[in-house]
């Protein structure tokens, strides 16, 4: 198992990194995808794929729920350095659209204008993008087909509506443990084939009983997956595990 999605560049890690790091490999996680979604974040994420190489390995991009905070200037200084750093990055993302936090239209166009300029960073260096679509769902998928993206992990997915569509572009979703408690998600994954799903944890978002999250969460989803579609929890593991190595072609 991989977890496909977690922040280990904030703060409340900055004491007990290597300890989070030794549990996960105790606990049998392979690898950990380490999501940077914001410039002033970007060293600290590198330092932490220069001290675990081969463990954690990064995507980079600029969340869409900071748009009203950064400048044209710092996206061009911060693309050039994602351009730089290509050989240490693994995909671009958590990048997208959030109406939930940006109400106003013209600050969601602003939006929709960065995020194609994502796609466009991904496609020059070759690689997937990891998309953030929160209460956006439908513009989101209208763009990335119009972009023509062939490789897509949508991250956090929460519309069963759009599932089809999102099958049929042979995108992916992640999933994490918010499934304990949503039938939405529930029935998300209940309608898509497991080759489909990713799991991820969003740590140190989504910890368990008022705790910060930690990748070890990961076995949440995968048992409640279990549950759902009826495999046994190993089935699951090794499955999505697969799934996010192929997706990040990750070299381990
Ligand atoms: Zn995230």
């Amino acid at each position: 198992m991989i977890d496909s999605h977690c922040h280990l560049e904030q703060k409340v890690y900055e004491k007990d990194l290597d300890d989070v790091i030794g549990l996960c490999k105790k606990e049998g996680l392979k690898a950990l995808v380490t999501v940077c979604a914001d410039p002033k974040d970007f060293d600290k994420s590198l330092e932490i794929v220069d001290v675990y190489p081969d463990y954690v390995f990064l995507c980079a991009s600029i969340h869409p729920e900071f748009i009203k905070d950064i400048t044209a200037r710092q996206v061009d200084n911060y693309f050039d350095r994602l351009k730089e750093s290509k050989d240490k990055l693994v995909a671009v993302g958590e990048c997208g659209l959030d109406y939930f936090w940006v109400k106003e239209d013209d600050w969601r166009e602003k939006q929709k204008e960065l995020f194609i300029r994502h796609i466009e960073l991904s496609k020059e260096l070759n690689l997937p993008l990891v998309i953030h679509s929160r209460d956006a769902w439908e513009d989101v998928l209208k763009i990335l087909e119009q972009e023509d993206v062939k490789k897509a992990l949508l991250h956090f997915w929460g519309s069963r509506e759009l599932m089809p569509r999102v099958i049929e572009n042979n995108y992916s979703i992640t999933i994490g443990p918010l499934i304990a408690r949503s039938k939405n998600h529930k029935k998300i994954v209940r309608d898509t084939p497991l080759e489909n799903i990713l799991l991820e944890t969003d740590s140190p978002w989504f910890g368990q009983n008022g705790e910060k999250g930690v990748p070890t969460n990961i076995k949440i989803p995968c048992e409640k997956i279990s549950e759902v579609k009826k495999l046994n929890f190993g089935e699951v593991w090794n499955k999505c595990g697969n799934n996010t190595k192929k997706f990040f072609s990750l070299p381990i």
